[in-house]
């Protein structure tokens, strides 16, 4: 754990404070997720081997006023990362 948290730190240097939490939110958040469902796509169900192959996605974009939470984050597959992240209204309301 402490090693995560020792390369989480150097990653965020790079960047502004805002974007630093908020990417450390968001790490928190998939692994907190992937912990709790498995390595798997949340949306087609693909079977990942592991958490490499799948992203957080925002089920309301960021860009939309979502927020990185529980309640507004899935796991997915990149496919579908990269479908919904394009088109965020073909998500089943
Ligand atoms: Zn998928």
């Amino acid at each position: 754990m402490e090693k995560t948290q020792k390369s989480f730190n150097s990653t965020i240097n790079k960047v502004s404070d805002k974007q630093g939490i908020e990417i450390q939110k968001r790490q928190e958040l998939k692994a907190e997720l992937i912990k709790e469902y498995g390595n798997h796509c949340m949306t087609c169900s693909n079977k990942y081997r592991d958490w490499r192959g799948l992203s957080l996605s925002h089920i309301i974009p960021l860009s939309r006023g979502g927020e990185t939470s529980r309640g507004n984050c899935v796991i997915e597959c990149y496919v579908c990362h990269t479908r919904f992240e394009k088109q965020p209204e073909l998500r089943a309301k």
